[in-house]
């Protein structure tokens, strides 16, 4: 079967480019939702510990439970329907009904919507927000935003910037009103992080940044980071291919001379995306993928026992008129993984 190589050296040097712009490790939350960017949550969670990283984001709680040992705070951004409680979790609580949704004791991050008008409360309920936590005995201990325009050329992200200024200001003074601790404020994304002088929130939320891809605005201070996965697959089968034979289906390549290709067992049922026979694509060691991408194989001119796929899926997202993103978390959570120091 294909399988995925995890660098761990990369990963441990996006980490500290990542912890260095932060101020601190420990204000570092690895975001690991979505079988952590199709990475695999487990062997990344793991790395991160190893690292030194205290904090993880998740979607749901069943994947912080998978990880409940390994960090000391996970936040969980959109499950408030789950019955289950732990010191660990914290909760995003991403519109006022949410309130009434938690089990009592429950940690609690408040999102406010300070102008992306996705998830969130308004500024303005706030404290009847923080009122309805109190009644219902459950504990802030975060508020949060989320930019929508960290990663272009916009002033969009200084005006959100100060929105959270402002709710910073509030929550302080709610709190003070109120007799409780001061939660912890966030708010930066990857790209959100790059964009700060001084980072002088308490925490940030870093997801992509740290698999080893920032597509921003070039003129941004970007640093330089490295892809901790590869994609590799094994041969299936070799032959000749003379001139004027044509390979695969829709019969989109065409031998100009006689070639020795051979099949390798990743295609798009392993969530490698259809490339369709007309852009072209190479592997990182220059040999090109030949026609159109099969559900579980594809051609290449190369008869190696094992042939890395891709180590970096910039130019892959731009074929596919995607984002790394996509490309990266589209993987099949079976593929094996290995780990590589
Ligand atoms: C996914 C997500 C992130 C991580 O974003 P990146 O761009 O991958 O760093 C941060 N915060 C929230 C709320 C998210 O949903």
């Amino acid at each position: 079967m294909a399988y995925i190589v995890l660098n761990k050296s990369n990963y441990f040097h996006n980490l500290s480019v990542i912890s260095k712009k932060a101020g601190s490790i420990d204000k570092v939350a690895v975001v690991l939702k979505d079988n952590a960017y199709g990475h695999g949550l487990l062997e990344m969670a793991s790395m991160a510990k190893e690292f030194g990283i205290k904090s993880a984001v998740v979607r749901t709680c069943e994947e912080a439970k998978k990880i409940e040992t390994i960090f000391e705070q996970i936040l969980i951004l959109a499950d408030t329907k789950s019955e289950s409680y732990s010191h660990t979790f914290h909760i995003v609580i991403n519109c006022l009904e949410d309130i009434q949704r938690l089990p009592e004791n429950t940690n609690v991050h408040i999102k406010v919507d300070t102008g992306m008008h996705r998830n969130g409360i308004q500024i303005d309920s706030l404290e009847e927000a923080i009122l309805g936590l109190c009644k219902r005995n459950l504990n802030l201990t975060g508020v949060m935003t989320h930019y929508r325009c960290a990663d272009e050329l916009s002033c969009d992200f200084f005006w959100q910037r100060n929105n959270f200024i402002q709710v910073k200001k509030e929550v302080k003074r709610i709190c003070e009103k109120l007799f409780l601790s001061i939660p912890k404020f966030h708010s930066a994304n990857s790209s959100a992080l790059f964009r700060f002088k001084n980072y002088d929130d308490d925490l940030t939320r870093v997801g992509i940044a740290q698999y080893g891809y920032l597509e921003t605005h070039p003129s941004f201070d970007n640093p330089i980071l490295k892809p901790v996965l590869s994609l590799w697959g094994k041969k299936i089968a070799t032959r000749e291919l003379k001139k004027n034979q044509r390979v695969g289906y829709g019969a989109m390549f065409k031998a100009e001379k006689n070639m020795i290709i051979s099949t390798y067992d990743v295609g798009y049922g392993d969530g490698f995306f259809r490339l369709n026979g007309v852009d072209k694509c190479e592997t990182p060691k220059g040999y090109e993928i030949l026609g159109r991408v099969s559900m579980d194989c594809l051609s290449i001119n190369c008869e190696d026992e094992e042939v890395c796929i891709y180590d970096d899926v910039t130019k892959l997202a731009k074929i596919h008129n995607t984002i790394t993103y996509e490309i990266t978390t589209s993987l099949n959570p079976n593929i094996p993984k290995v780990i590589k120091s």
